[in-house]
């Protein structure tokens, strides 16, 4: 039986990253998720997050925001979202400039303002500067 299982991460805009891995685990909205090659087939939905990924005995990190889904199936897994980024893909001011607005939105709470539109801003943004950390560590 294959020991590696093919992981697609998609796009609107592109395929982020398409290779075979040994592990990935996800942040699904029932909780982590680790899904190995041969794995039985699932579709969880996935929250904004870090995707962790095992190949050639390291793990690398993808930042996975809004709108994510996975499929799962022995020989492939497939992950659709509104965006994803690899750690290297990540402009650093960029994510920490999103991170100071969302929290200013959120400490002066207004009726125009969207709380979870701004909540989901910071959990994006939060995300890509954690994933730019973990890759560094
Ligand atoms: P911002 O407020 O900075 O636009 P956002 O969280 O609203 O951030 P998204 O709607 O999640 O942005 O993404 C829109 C597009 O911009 C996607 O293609 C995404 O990959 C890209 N993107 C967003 N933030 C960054 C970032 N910090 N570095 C690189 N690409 C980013």
């Amino acid at each position: 039986m294959a020991s590696t299982i093919k992981l697609d991460v998609v796009t609107p805009e592109r395929v982020v990253y398409s290779e075979d891995v040994d592990m990935v685990i996800a942040r699904s909205l029932d909780g982590d998720l680790g899904i190995l090659a041969n794995h039985a087939p699932v579709i969880a939905a996935l929250k904004i997050g870090i995707l962790r990924i095992k190949k050639d005995n390291r793990f690398s990190h993808l930042a996975v925001s809004g709108g994510g889904f996975m499929e799962v199936s022995p020989e492939k897994i497939t992950i659709l979202a509104d965006s994803a980024e690899k750690p290297g893909e990540i402009d650093l001011e960029r994510a920490k400039a999103a991170k100071d607005r969302a929290e200013k939105r959120l400490s002066t709470p207004r009726e125009d303002i969207d709380q979870t539109r701004a909540e989901a801003a910071l959990r994006r943004a939060v995300t890509r500067l954690e994933t730019i950390d973990r890759e560094r560590s």
